[in-house]
């Protein structure tokens, strides 16, 4: 069995099951469906989410990468969620330079090349001047500016 909404020339929306889709056709083509509410027979169909088994397969789940949530640790324990904000956050500063290639000054240069597939994908960090950072936010190009520790910077 298959349900389709339906709508008739008044504006009323009802449902009507068949047996197929075919079925549906046929029994519009010969005006065998009416409207419950003023009897019309314009009947036309609307999209709406099919909830009748067809036995098709379910839509694959999707295998887009969830994004990795904060996890709560014991030290996070009584801390007010400011200071626990800024543990998740230096820990993610953690992370993304410790996962990423440190390209210094050319930064620019390199991401220009990431995003034009001159170069091999994958995770950069460096500097940019203002001007540079602005050039590549105008040119689409999704960068970010951290604050990084200054342990960590080059020159
Ligand atoms: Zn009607």
């Amino acid at each position: 069995m298959i349900v389709f909404d339906l709508l008739c020339g008044e504006g009323h929306r009802f449902e009507g099951w068949f047996g197929s889709a075919g079925d549906f056709a046929s029994q519009c083509d010969r005006n065998l469906l009416s409207c419950p509410t003023c009897g019309s027979a314009k009947v036309k169909r609307v999209p709406s989410a099919t909830r009748a088994n067809l036995g098709a397969p379910a839509p694959k789940p999707s295998s887009a990468p969830v994004p990795a949530q904060p996890v709560k640790t014991p030290d996070m324990d009584g801390k007010d969620p400011f200071a626990v904000a800024q543990i998740l956050y230096s820990r993610m500063l953690d992370e993304l330079l410790s996962k990423s290639e440190d390209v210094g000054k050319e930064f620019p240069t390199e991401a220009r090349k990431i995003f034009y597939k001159e170069s091999p994908a994958r995770a950069i960090r460096g500097q940019a001047t203002n001007e540079q950072h602005d050039e590549l936010i105008e040119e689409g190009i999704p960068v970010a500016r951290l604050p990084v520790p200054p342990s960590d910077k080059l020159n």
